[in-house]
């Protein structure tokens, strides 16, 4: 359980915080009162100095209408409607890298681990504007103009960002295409935007682009040789060929032919769209103007809440780059001219490149961070000495966190902690999280273990990224902080689940200058996410905590009902059963027509292995003691935490496999796509079902 003792401290009337909001009755929003007393003020170590405030994080405009914008536009309580950049040197995407050739003083920009070293490589950050200028007077040379939509389809990797600030020179927009879209997407997408040239990394990406071949695309630009079988399906199909690093010395020799095109605010940035859970992509438009708009809040805000981000930052760069929250992250870093390090594009190395990068910055999404979480779990819960040490540790060290000590040379550092933080490289100093909800109990684990801020990020593509942001020094988790400075967020009543937005919960609905204007060529689903006075109804359902910060509960169309007639919201419980060590993923699954629910569990490998290490998983998968042994967790898990009989799972499927977003089951950020998770595990849920049915 988080510990809530500074929430109560001040409010005085709250009840423990849980993982489901059972608290939710309580919350209220009093008045902007900033009576309560701000915590004393933290000086420690080279994590960071500030203060950790427990008053009133956000700022609740006068009227009925309930907004609550962020403490740093109270005093202009219509500021976020305006709000454009909190840097003069910085307007649109093309700003970003030249403040961060200044703020660096041409440092290291952009890294990689060329094959078979492991040592990184860099650009400065001269050479990266000289190459992407290069690479844009390369597409304008084949012909491309200003407006024109370019597809990105590849692993993150160096040519990932030359490529996307050379089109942003001369006025071209991205469009990211990723696996998870399969061919039929990539169809949609590429025949929509019509997209003539996309921008690939070697014969992989070309496969989905090949099995549904659109019409409209003519060119592709390859970073790596192509097979001879690719460059042969290719000019069958009446495709140009061109190397990247060929564009590139075709756009050095005409420098003079061509001069730079940077962007307007208000111009198209990028045309991102969202997998989707049914039906066809939706391309989210996003210019500059709404990029910045987040980026640059941000970054303001962290440094504001007492956090000071330097040049000699380095952040690792292994989620995808089709993800908006990623390619945000990657601009902060670059305005403050900090040094970004590629993994090599092989998910089994990433550990690999951390301990050779080093990072300080660590963007992680929950799952990644449920994972190394399971991993230090299962490590410890081999002996009773170990876990005993490991929750003492954690306790002890959260502790200091709320009284706003971040350090890493207690006691517990070096006898629990100093081998997870040598496993990332020993020199994170934040971490970001962000893309999906995460445990409670994770955060304030990797809040210790790390012994650094962990900064947790709240918005969708359609808020170029983010809306509201924790603090910098915050210490209780459960929630994702206050409403950025460039936007304000309103909670709209949610008829359906007796939600009252004047009890302080309902629909997060976002409204300022990072929200998208709508999707591309789609009036019908950009009518549905905008309501009469403009505000983007985000979907997900949330409720304000006593001091002015939001907590997400739930995406307000997974909820569903059982036989009963009882509501159930799978995140909750999915969420929770995540904390057993046993489990990598969890799929729970039930229906109007079926009286309990079920569950698709992925075990956790290394917990499996380290217990039965001559066994392969698949194996394990189909044995019953297994089964019960992992059933048992999640029992003990929702006694713990409190769920009621009809939350928890009465039957679960072991599968031995990662649910992945190749399969099109999770999407960029490793989110589970329901409904595919649904299809995909037909007859197995059938099954769980039919058994009871037997049973009975
Ligand atoms: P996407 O547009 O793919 O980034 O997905 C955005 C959705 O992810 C949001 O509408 C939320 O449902 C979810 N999400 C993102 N960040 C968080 C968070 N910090 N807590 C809970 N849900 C989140």
């Amino acid at each position: 359980m988080p510990n809530n003792c500074c929430l109560n401290c001040f409010t005085g009337s709250r009840k423990e915080d849980s993982e489901d909001g059972e608290f939710e009755k309580e919350a209220f929003i009093a008045s902007n009162n900033n009576s309560g007393k701000t915590k004393p003020v933290i000086q420690r170590s080279n994590l960071g100095t500030g203060e950790v405030s427990t008053k009133y994080q956000s700022f609740l405009l006068p009227g009925d209408e309930r907004i609550r914008v962020s403490l740093d536009s109270a005093d202009k309580s219509e500021n976020y409607e305006k709000y454009f950049s909190a840097f003069d040197d910085v307007k649109t995407l093309f700003d970003p890298l030249r403040r961060g050739m200044k703020e660096s003083n041409n440092g290291k920009c952009l890294g990689w681990i060329p094959e078979k070293e492991n040592t990184y490589h860099w650009l400065s950050y001269k050479s990266v504007i000289a190459r992407s200028l290069n690479f844009g007077r390369g597409l304008r040379h084949l012909g491309h103009k200003e407006k024109e939509f370019i597809g990105i389809y590849c692993e993150n990797r160096v040519e990932w960002v030359l490529a996307e600030q050379g089109l942003f020179s001369f006025s071209m927009i991205s469009v990211p295409l990723y696996d998870t879209l399969g061919p039929n997407g990539c169809h949609f997408i590429i025949s929509q935007a019509d997209v003539a040239t996309v921008i690939v990394g070697d014969d992989r990406n070309l496969g989905s682009l090949f099995k549904n071949f659109p019409s409209c695309l003519k060119t592709i630009i390859h970073v790596e040789e192509l097979s001879p079988e690719v460059q042969k399906q290719a000019s069958s199909l009446g495709l140009k060929l061109h190397k990247f690093d060929k564009v590139e010395k075709v756009g050095k020799d005409r420098k003079m032919s061509y001069n730079e095109q940077p962007p307007q605010p208000e111009d198209i940035a990028t045309l991102t769209y969202t997998s989707g859970t049914t039906g066809d992509p939706k391309g989210v438009i996003i210019t500059h103007g709404n990029l910045i708009a987040s980026v640059s809040a941000t970054l303001s805000i962290i440094t504001k809440s007492g956090y000071s981000l330097n040049s000699g930052e380095v952040i690792i760069s292994y989620l995808p780059l089709a993800h908006i929250y990623v390619r945000m992250v990657q601009t902060v870093g670059l305005m403050i001219g900090c040094s970004i390090g590629f993994y090599n594009g092989k998910v089994d190395k990433i550990l690999e490149a951390i301990q050779s990068l080093q990072p300080t910055i660590l963007p992680c999404v929950p799952h990644v961070l449920n994972e190394i979480y399971n991993k230090s779990i299962a490590t410890s819960s081999d002996s009773r000495l170990q876990s005993f040490l490991l929750r003492k540790a954690v306790a002890e060290k959260s502790k200091e966190i709320e009284r706003g000590i971040f350090r890493r040379d207690s006691v517990w550092d070096k006898i629990v902690f100093h081998k997870i933080q040598t496993a990332l490289g020993g020199r994170v100093r934040l971490v970001l999280s962000g893309g999906a909800p995460i445990s409670s109990e994770i955060l304030k684990f990797f809040r210790c273990a790390l012994g650094c801020p962990v900064i947790e990020g709240y918005g969708q593509t359609e808020t170029s990224g983010l809306a509201a942001q924790t603090l910098s020094l915050e210490s209780i988790s459960g929630h994702v902080g206050p409403p950025l400075p460039c936007c304000a967020i309103k909670l709209m009543d949610v008829p359906e689940l007796n939600y009252s937005a004047k009890d302080g919960i309902g629909e997060i609905c976002v409204k300022g200058p990072n929200v998208f204007s709508g999707y591309y060529k789609d009036p019908v689903d950009t009518f549905e996410v905008f309501d009469m006075d403009g505000w983007m109804h985000t979907g997900d359902v949330g409720i304000w905590l006593s001091n002015g910060v939001l907590k997400v509960l739930h995406r307000r169309n997974h909820v569903f009902k059982i036989k009963s007639g009882k509501i159930i919201k799978p995140e909750k419980i999915e969420t929770i059963c995540c904390l057993s060590p046993y489990v990598a993923q969890i799929f729970v699954h039930g229906d109007q027509k079926e009286e309990f629910l079920v569950g698709i569990v992925v075990p956790s490998q290394v917990h499996l292995t380290l217990s039965f290490p001559n066994e392969d998983l698949q194996k394990l998968c189909s044995k019953p003691e297994i089964k019960a042994k992992i059933f048992e967790s999640l029992s003990g898990l929702a006694k713990e935490h409190k769920l009621q009989g009809f939350e928890q799972v009465k039957d679960i499927y072991l599968h031995p496999n990662e649910f992945s977003v190749e399969e099109g089951l999770l999407t960029p950020t490793l989110k589970s796509i329901r409904p595919a998770l649904k299809a995909f595990f037909a007859p197995q849920i059938q099954q769980m079902f039919s058994k009871s049915v037997t049973k009975a």
